[in-house]
């Protein structure tokens, strides 16, 4: 039976048609025609899930279409895979990272780094002609092999499968141990034994627990540092350098400044001006990451004057209710159904997991490695559950969230082990309604979603 999918509106084009170009790493370009073509013509083609509307599974029949950062946003998550591919082709080298982590050390040694979802996604991508349905059905089969081949009690959010059975050219699975993850380290020893032997394996150790301030602890993730750089190197044949790290700690900090501006603005609407899907991407755009950090730098730049434009006119985001009760998720990989939860009128005005990497901005003056080091362990996520919470609460103030909801994945065992106590000191400091429930990646469950629906209906 064929879906239902959504139509970019030619009403928009004109407008878009006068936005700036794509520039990508290797300096090539795509001119919004070139965009507006994909999104209208070749993409739907190829990947009918992404255009499908069918709310219980998130995708939506209204979309913020007057926004050029978004669609600009769409056609870079749409081509990942073919530019991945690409990439490869020409010789470019790919390291599989974990989420919780910037990318700094990867673009100055000349590597693309791909959090799990991208890896995923890269994945994908291969697939073309699938609707919703379809497209979930191949990833739950990959995970399903996944807790056959490595472990059941592991979340399988990564794409170790993927790069196990050799169906993606990764160069490196070279992931930092952070503590919210107890998956990835656990997943690069796994390699060890799979059949994919040619990928290179190495945990980035890092300091647990009450250690942002020790000398000891940045000197040697500094160490860790230099160590991840040279086995890159080894990869790529070049030699990276002091002055290449500066120069992507400079790249890597205006992309940051740019989300921390426009999430600041879009807290400071009085009515939220985009949809809590887009105001997740304008917060995590600042990783620069779409495998291209060019690419998504150049989309971020442009992106300020549409949200300053919306917040001084007072547009609200397309399809929102008036008021809507204001949610702020927590917790590793997840999200809620964000559409479904609009339905209901709400809007997620926040996330802590990768929020907490945009705004850990590095040192420009001396060492770099040592400015990195440090700059990463006072991610304010990986802190101590009382310094986490009083973070998050800081979050929380901001975005005048009304309600909070913590979710952990199965496998997940550090975030498993830490939500009450996370949640209890929200609670105990703001007075805010909060909840926990546990979830399983893949499907958008509708189970979950009506538990998120009890709760908004509460609030
Ligand atoms: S869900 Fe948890 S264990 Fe799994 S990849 Fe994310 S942080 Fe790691």
């Amino acid at each position: 039976m064929s879906k239902k999918l959504f139509r970019y509106s030619e009403a928009n084009k004109e407008k878009f048609l006068t936005s700036d170009d794509i520039t990508f790493s290797d300096g090539s370009v795509a001119t919004p025609e070139e965009v507006w073509h994909y999104l209208t013509e070749e993409g739907p083609e190829k990947y009918p899930h992404a255009f499908e509307i069918n709310i219980n599974q998130g995708s939506r029949a209204i979309r913020d279409e007057t926004f050029p950062t978004l669609l600009k946003t769409q056609y870079l998550a749409l081509t990942l895979s073919d530019r991945m591919e690409k990439a490869k082709d020409n010789g470019k080298s790919i390291a599989f990272i974990q989420g919780g982590q910037t990318i700094d050390p990867y673009t100055a040694a000349d590597t693309i780094a791909l959090r799990p979802f991208n890896v995923g996604n890269w994945n994908h991508g291969r697939h073309h002609g699938k609707n919703i349905n379809e497209n979930a059905q191949i990833r739950k089969e990959k995970k399903e092999k996944s807790y056959h081949d490595m472990t059941f009690e592991a979340c399988q959010t990564a794409g170790y499968e993927h790069i196990q059975e050799g169906n993606l050219r990764v160069d490196i699975v070279a992931p930092y141990t952070t503590l919210r993850c107890s998956d990835v380290s656990y997943g690069v020893e796994a390699h060890r034994h799979g059949p994919n032997q040619n990928v290179k394996l190495y945990n980035v150790d890092f300091p647990l627990r009450n250690q942002a301030d020790k000398p000891w602890a940045i000197e040697y993730f500094s160490k860790n540092l230099r160590k991840l750089v040279g086995l890159l190197d080894e990869t790529t044949g070049r030699t990276t350098t002091e002055e290449d790290l500066l120069k992507a700690i400079k790249l890597h900090n205006e992309g940051r400044r740019l989300s921390i501006e426009l999430s600041d603005l879009w807290w400071s609407a009085d009515i939220p001006p985009t949809n809590s899907d887009d105001r997740q991407t304008l917060s995590s755009l600042g990783h620069l990451e779409y495998g291209d950090t060019q690419a998504s730098l150049s989309v971020l730049k442009e992106a300020k004057k549409f949200l300053a434009e919306r917040v001084e006119n007072g547009v609200k985001g397309p399809g929102l209710a008036d008021n809507p009760k204001r949610l702020f998720v927590l917790g590793s990989c997840v999200w809620v159904n964000n559409a479904r939860s609009e339905a209901d009128g709400a809007i997620i005005v926040g996330k802590d997991d990768g929020w907490s990497t945009v705004n850990a901005l590095v040192d420009e003056e001396g060492d770099p490695f040592y400015n990195l080091a440090k700059a990463t362990l006072n991610y304010p996520y990986e802190q101590g559950i009382e310094e986490r919470a009083r973070w998050t609460i800081d979050q929380i103030k901001k975005s005048r969230a009304e309600g909070v909801i913590f979710i952990h994945r199965w496998g997940c065992n550090t975030q498993a082990s830490i939500s009450r106590a996370v949640v209890d000191v929200i609670k105990r400091e703001t007075g805010i309604p909060t909840y926990i429930h546990e979830s399983e990646f893949g499907l958008q469950h509708e189970q979950e979603h009506n538990r998120v629906s009890a709760f908004i209906e509460m609030l």
